[in-house]
């Protein structure tokens, strides 16, 4: 089978890991910058093409695209589905999962619990939403956003007014959510392969700090999932249309509540703490999709 990996960076260690587990399965799996490809209409149809590689020859294709590479990126991951090569995920799924306001809509409509989230553009409203939000402290995101970068948490409505103004002079979008200070600086990721979890890690902040990345310094253990965690994991995945998954949660004093759902997690943190072969795992499910 031709795997191809999609990912700006062939060291990284998600992106190494998946193509050793590919070629230790006798795959021919490549690893493609997608900044390397030529994609576009031209009058013969869908041009896809690249320097060295036959882009249309792949019977699969993994996409790692980060936040900052999706402008680009998402537009080649399209080209591959649209012909007809099956993709882990797909361009909308990501497209979704990546804009915390609209993947909030589709997971509570799917009846799945999120904190209480709002996004609001008029000044007017910031008082109200304070208050349907239950008050300070209050979470403000920008989004979009990642890695914990423009996730402040405000203390104060002046805070949270001031906040919400600078974020909007700069012309970004932001949401308001509840503070769930019962997580206390802790979330559980959960790892979804495919319709299965297939491991979760508990991340811890450092001290001082309430945001529990691991590249924010937040540090990571193997946890144990229950039966409502994992079908809140599955069915998060499912909701959003993702074939792999990395769902966060924080476990509030009313249960398990998604706070984002990330299209293109980090192998390194949870096969590191789960001791889980993760990769294997996606390859598995490139074998499945690509019969
Ligand atoms: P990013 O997409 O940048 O990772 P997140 O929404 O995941 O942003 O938030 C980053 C971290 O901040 C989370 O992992 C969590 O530890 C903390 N956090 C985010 N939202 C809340 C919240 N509503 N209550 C408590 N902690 C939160
Ligand atoms: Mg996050």
């Amino acid at each position: 089978m031709k795997i191809c990996v999609l990912s700006r960076g062939p060291t990284l260690y998600s992106t190494s890991r998946i193509a050793h587990a590919g070629r230790r399965k006798q795959h021919d799996v490549r690893i493609v910058d997608p900044y390397n490809a030529l994609i576009g209409s031209l009058e013969f149809g869908l041009a896809l093409a690249h320097p060295i590689v036959e882009l249309a020859s792949f019977d699969v294709v993994i996409p790692r695209v980060g936040a900052s590479a999706m402008p680009f990126g998402l537009p080649v991951v399209d080209q591959f589905e649209l012909l007809g090569i099956p993709v882990l995920n797909g361009s909308s799924a990501f497209e979704l999962s990546r804009n915390k306001i609209m993947a909030g809509q589709v997971l509570t409509a799917a009846g799945l619990p999120v904190p209480r989230t709002l996004a609001l553009r008029n000044p007017e409203h910031i008082d109200s939403a304070i208050e349907l939000l239950g008050g300070p402290p209050i979470v403000v995101k920008l989004h979009p956003g990642t890695q914990g970068v423009g996730v402040a948490i405000c203390e104060t409505v002046r805070s949270i007014r001031s906040t919400v103004e600078a974020f909007w002079s700069l012309n970004r979008e932001v949401l308001l959510q509840e503070f769930v200070a019962e997580a206390s600086g802790t979330d559980v990721r959960m790892f979804v392969v495919d319709g299965k979890l297939i491991g979760a890690m508990r991340r811890t902040a450092p001290s001082a700090e309430f945001r529990s990345n691991l590249h924010r310094g937040g540090t990571a253990e193997a946890v144990e999932v229950d039966d409502v965690m994992r079908d809140v994991a599955v069915r998060a995945a499912d909701a959003m249309d993702l074939l792999v998954a990395g769902v966060d949660i924080l476990e509030s004093s009313r249960g398990p509540l998604i706070m984002e759902v990330n299209p293109s997690p980090g192998l390194q943190g949870i096969e590191e703490a789960t001791r889980v072969d993760v990769a294997a795992h996606i390859v598995a499910c490139a074998e499945r999709l690509a019969l």
